[in-house]
């Protein structure tokens, strides 16, 4: 082994696979650089193939809230192994995860599992197109629902503008029924509604949102959005795919108090395995396939082994853990401030829960625009000299960094010690 295995392989890599990656950001693209190719994982922490350890705030972008390995869910996944992978076939895991859903998210009456969080959505609007027998949807710049077709589209063109591809080989067809509007824009976002009205099939939203970094919505939004949306007929989706079981027992939902029409699950729900899920009122649910018209169907669609990774998962989140996450990450917040402070960092720290983002900008963030104004440049050295110091956080300044329940004060302290570092050298 020497120093430059990461390197080595992510050429052959690129040779093979586009960009070398499966997934775009895990290029570095927005930071440079050379991605660590990673050999293995435990609780808090990752190794490269150059047996580099860092301490982990990516947690494979969301699902690994327990930490890598943990041992309820290894077990299960060995129990399962020996009885079998997949069966095309109805399992009572599949059953008992779709209970458990719904018993978290109360609102939820029926729950579809898929394998994938673009699938969720992409299939839930075709749900609530089916439901409404309306065409238009609304979005908002800087949330992101996977990469379906219509979902593709540009982020900050403003409330009210039709919705233009941001993808090649997306035709403008695909999006002409999506309408962008900017996050925590009452006026604009209510207009929008107002003017859509009897077109309107559904707004999509991330309630907290974690894909232009992590922004919350102000206080009275999700209200407004729940207040329009259903003065116009049309479902409320709350896409929770990354926000789900991430800072509540009870998803985003219960925090804060609106209840959606419908929601999209992903990430912890597969327990670091593919699942997706969407679900919601019985009488919108019952318009999918088998029981109505709206079709929707999967190979792997409650796989039992990636079921028995999200139930397994699941099972282990209680209050306690939840109370643990929001203290490690109150030690993380308290640490990185008073260091901002004390250099004089211009940033903005968000923080929910287990949820964090650092952004490089003097102004407030609180939606997409005002996030793209953050000096990327800087978050970029920051991101290096962090992981020169063995901090693995996610490689964009417009991503949310998650905190697991195996993370521990000594590591968050290493961490607030690197940014220490680091933030003077920026
Ligand atoms: N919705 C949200 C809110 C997400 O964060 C993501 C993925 N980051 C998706 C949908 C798409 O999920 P997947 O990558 O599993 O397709």
């Amino acid at each position: 082994m020497n120093e430059n295995n990461s390197h080595q392989l992510f050429k052959t890599a690129q040779e093979i696979i586009p960009g070398g990656v499966n997934s775009p950001v895990r290029a570095f693209g927005a930071v440079g650089g050379t991605p660590r190719v990673i050999e293995r994982a435990q609780g808090a922490y990752l190794w490269d193939i150059d047996n580099r350890r860092y301490i982990d705030y990516v947690g494979s972008w969301g699902p690994m809230i327990l930490g890598h390995g943990n041992p309820k869910v290894l077990l299960a996944l060995q129990n399962q192994l020996t009885k079998g992978v997949s069966f095309g076939a109805p399992t009572e895991l599949e059953v008992q995860l779709a209970q458990t859903l719904c018993d978290k998210l109360p609102f939820m009456e029926m729950v579809r599992l898929v394998s994938s969080g673009t699938e969720a959505v992409m299939s839930a609007i075709r749900a609530a197109r089916g439901f409404t027998g309306r065409n238009k949807i609304i979005k908002f710049a800087g949330c992101y629902h996977g990469h379906s077709d219509g979902l593709l589209v540009a982020a900050g063109s403003g409330a009210a503008t039709l919705g233009v591809p941001n993808s090649a080989g997306v035709t403008p067809s695909q999006v002409a029924d999506t309408f962008v509007a900017n996050f925590n824009d009452f006026d604009g976002t209510r207009k929008l509604i107002q003017k859509l009205n009897a077109d309107l099939a559904a707004v999509i939203v991330e309630p907290l949102a974690g894909n232009m970094g992590l922004v919350e919505p102000q206080s009275g939004f999700l209200e407004m959005l729940r207040d329009e949306t259903q003065k116009s007929g049309a479902l409320l989706i709350f896409d929770e795919v990354m926000s789900g079981f991430r800072v509540s027992a009870g998803g985003y939902q219960q925090i804060c108090g609106v209840t959606p029409d419908m929601v999209t699950l992903g990430k912890i729900i597969g327990g670091g395995l593919p699942v997706g899920a969407y679900g919601g009122r019985r009488a919108i649910m019952e318009q999918i396939a088998p029981s109505g018209p709206v079709y929707q169907a999967g190979t792997l669609s409650g796989n039992p082994l990636a079921v028995t990774a999200g139930l397994t998962t699941l099972n282990q989140l209680d209050d306690a853990l939840y109370k643990r996450l929001e203290n490690l990450g109150q030690r993380l917040e308290t640490g990185l401030r008073k260091i901002l402070e004390e250099k004089q960092i211009p940033a903005q720290l968000h923080r929910v829960g287990s949820m964090w983002t650092l952004f490089f900008t003097e102004n407030p963030v609180t939606d997409y625009a005002s996030a793209a104004k953050s000096d990327t440049e800087r978050f970029g050295k920051y991101f290096h000299a962090m992981l020169e110091r063995g901090i693995y956080l996610p490689p964009s300044q417009f991503e949310s960094a998650f905190i697991s329940a195996v993370h521990t004060d000594a590591d968050i302290d290493e961490t607030i010690q690197a940014a220490s570092e680091v933030v003077s050298s920026l």
